[in-house]
């Protein structure tokens, strides 16, 4: 079933590639794999699946002391608090959800502490939602310049969450001006801003994110079925 699954999202997505005129090897496909066990994580990567998605710090940390780091490339999704950036430095590829300037400042402090330079997306809340993190469009310029004198970190992109929606196509408006965002800011070129990634759509949008231009998508329920949360 996973197998079946895995296979056809990446159908989809060189189908969307092929729309839109994208070399498919410009998009990466995170399988997001919150709350599934270690042996569907297993199937998966027999299926040649090697980048992972983990909304919870722990569940990051734990998964990564059972799978390594040599054969997965692990990604860093969920809201993330100060104390638990020790759970998921040594172990994410890259941090999805920066979503305040204190949250950056501190990660650079503890990569720097471990001679590291984490790689991370700066988290906007595109559609201005009351209930999702990130940043304002308006206030990411600012942003991206008070962070680029930091080492410890490198700033790779921008990542949203879309609205939740069965309709994908109302949420092109948001993918769009994402892919503005990013190009405006990179061609400011700010100091260790690399802007070469942009991570947007989910199961039910990510044909959709790539048609604008997202480097990777997220994808969970479409790979590993439905989440039964406790
Ligand atoms: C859970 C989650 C996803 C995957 O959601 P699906 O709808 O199951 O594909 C993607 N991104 C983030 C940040 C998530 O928390």
């Amino acid at each position: 079933m996973l197998e079946k699954n895995l296979a056809e999202v990446r159908w989809r997505i060189q189908k969307a590639c092929e729309r839109s005129g994208r070399n498919p090897e410009e998009v990466t496909l995170i399988a997001v794999s919150k709350t599934k066990p270690i042996s569907m994580m297993e199937e998966a990567l027999l299926a040649g699946q090697t980048e992972f998605g983990e909304n919870r710090p722990q569940e990051l940390r734990d998964k990564a002391l059972v799978l390594g780091t040599t054969r997965i490339r692990w990604h860093m999704i969920g809201s993330l608090q100060k104390n638990k950036i020790k759970y998921v430095l040594d172990t994410a590829a890259l941090i999805h959800s920066v979503d305040s300037v204190a949250l950056a400042e501190e990660i650079a402090k503890e990569a720097k502490k471990r001679s590291l330079t984490a790689q991370i997306l700066l988290e906007v809340n595109i559609a201005q939602e009351e209930s999702k993190h990130g940043f304002s469009a308006a206030e990411l310029p600012a942003v991206c310049q008070s962070l680029c004198s930091l080492s410890g970190i490198q700033i790779r992109g921008l990542m949203t969450v879309a609205p939740y929606t069965e309709q994908p196509e109302t949420n092109r408006v948001y993918f769009r001006k994402m892919k503005q965002l990013l190009i405006d800011i990179k061609s400011k070129n700010i100091d260790n801003n690399i802007m070469d990634i942009l991570s947007m759509g989910m199961t039910s949008d990510y044909e959709v994110a790539i048609e604008e231009g997202a480097t990777m998508v997220r994808v969970g329920t479409g790979i590993f079925g439905e989440r039964n949360y406790p």
